[in-house]
């Protein structure tokens, strides 16, 4: 392909997209493509000779577009959004652009100061305290720091890694011998909550070391007692308290850890604190919230992933850390082709050091392009748009009188379920009792699935302490008023089909 026909491809590609955005609210929003669909469809080699463009183009049409579930429709409540807008396509083009592999400062200048730039931007908007800048006001290099990382888990991989090395460092200096020292990583453990995202138990165990899952209290936070007590029953069994992940936001119901009581235990035991903010950390954007952050100031490490809900398109996970010679000293290498600045320092980032790769897209542009077409205020009405969308879904839910909320509707997520007393009033079983707890599990699980199969509108459910709960995560980008009222309308009629009025 020359530059020629790369312009007219280029342009009927962004029509495309252009196309998709605008339609995309009309199909339905899961695919209910088979397994395997797609293998009978294709052919079994890669073709010969060159292909047209326009056969391509065709066969997203045909075979590619069954098979999408629209996570961009209106109609979509799925997870958590997964929120893009043009400016991020934009960024992207650009990074595309330059296709540089940006291990470290030589590689590019502006990759590495542009990501030091945004990063410490994005940290400034989210309310972050100083501790975590770069730079501080009178531009004079800090200990902390932001990096753009692939996902969350990659983040917590990260500061882990980070963490152990930390631990092992202070084991020796608490006169252990190096080789004990190193051998005593196999009885590191990690602590979240029941409620803790299974990315990091999935971390623990790439890392090597073990995860306690403390229980969580009746609001389904980690408490500060409750991850005490666990870390007194692992000392005593030989085991080595390092790590701790407090999350502000959890997948199943956005509730906010005891973060306070956790960076104090964290403090105490000698251990790394991280706070995983996924999804909730954009809502930061918005000052309003940053009561609710309370505690994160006194964090190793904090990582949200503007890829859910801050209008960035995948993979963009932020995380800054307080002192970033703990991701240095366990992450960075050199050999000698490597090119690194040498004398004066300053300014200079080997982000490299602080992942797990070596090479990297020039990830900044695309944040840089969201955060300048949006601004502060576009995204401030991005996410309270969202916020009070999610809480006139509550009230239409409560009003209708068969549902309850099963947590605090604090950000765009809304969690309910139709609520036990329904088969008390009806025919369905005389008196509610315990015993009935399978069948309002039943009952919430039909309300689910034939909401998934009438397809208007996408939803999934998830279990929290026994519970099967349906969840509604308001977010597309592309979601307006008109969506939430369909979904409402869908949630209602599919509900008297299965329990009457
Ligand atoms: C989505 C989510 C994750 C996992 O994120 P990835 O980027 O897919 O690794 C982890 N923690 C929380 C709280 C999440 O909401």
């Amino acid at each position: 392909m020359d530059t020629a026909e790369f312009r007219k491809y280029g342009k009927e590609m962004v029509d495309i997209i252009a196309d998709y955005y605008e339609n995309v609210n009309n199909m339905p929003p899961k695919s209910t493509v088979k397994p395997g669909y797609l293998y009978k469809l294709m052919p079994r080699e890669i073709p010969e000779d060159p292909e047209p463009f326009e056969d391509i183009k065709r066969d997203i049409e045909t075979k590619i577009m069954p098979g999408m579930t629209h996570w961009q429709s209106g109609n979509f409540f799925g997870w958590f959004p997964s929120t893009n807008s043009f400016p991020s396509m934009l960024g992207d083009m650009c990074t595309n652009m330059f296709d540089i592999v940006g291990f470290n400062w030589t590689c590019s200048p502006a990759a590495t100061e542009l990501e030091t730039v945004v990063m410490d931007w994005l940290g400034k908007l989210i309310g972050l305290n100083k501790r975590f800048l770069s730079f501080s006001e009178d531009g004079t290099e800090a200990a902390g720091g932001g990096v753009i990382l692939g996902s969350a888990s990659e983040a917590q991989i990260v500061a882990m890694t980070a963490a152990r090395e930390r631990m092992v460092a202070h084991l020796i200096s608490q006169g252990i011998c190096a080789e004990e020292a190193e051998r005593m990583k196999s009885r590191f453990v990690v602590y979240g909550s029941d409620q803790t995202h299974f990315a990091t138990q999935k971390d623990a165990r790439i890392v090597g070391c073990k995860m306690h899952a403390v229980v969580s209290d009746e609001n389904f936070r980690l408490t500060k007692e409750a991850l005490e007590a666990a870390i007194e029953e692992d000392k005593n069994a030989g085991l080595v308290p390092f790590f701790v992940c407090g999350t502000f936001g959890t997948t199943n119901t956005t509730a906010i850890d005891d973060l306070p009581g956790i960076a104090d235990v964290a403090a105490l035991e000698n251990m790394w604190f991280h706070v995983d903010a996924a999804y909730a950390g954009a809502a930061l954007a918005c000052p309003e919230f940053w009561p609710l952050a309370v505690g994160i100031e006194h964090a190793d490490s904090f990582s949200f992933s503007p890829h859910k809900w801050m209008l960035t398109s995948l993979n963009m996970t932020t995380m800054w850390v307080a002192n970033s010679m703990h991701l240095s000293n366990s992450l960075g290498m050199s050999c000698e082709y490597f090119l690194r600045v040498k004398g004066d320092r300053a300014f200079v980032r080997d982000y490299c050091d602080w992942q797990l790769s070596l090479g990297r897209r020039f990830r900044a542009l695309k944040l840089w392009f969201v955060l300048r077409m949006h601004g502060a205020s576009g995204i401030q009405k991005h996410i309270r748009t969202h916020v009070s969308q999610a809480k006139w879904l509550e009230d239409q839910l409560l009003a209708d009188g068969r549902f309850e909320m099963m947590a605090p509707t604090l950000f765009g997520l809304v969690v309910f379920r139709i609520k036990p007393q329904i088969l008390v009033d009806s025919s369905m079983a005389p008196a509610y009792g315990k015993e009935n707890c399978a069948k309002i599990n039943a009952i919430n699980n039909e309300l689910i699935n034939r909401i998934q199969d009438d397809n208007r509108v996408f939803l999934v459910g998830t279990n929290i302490k026994g519970h099967d709960v349906i969840r509604v995560a308001v977010g597309s980008t592309l979601g307006s008023h008109r969506n939430i009222e369909l979904l409402v309308q869908v949630l209602k009629q599919v509900t008297t089909e299965i329990i009457g009025n």
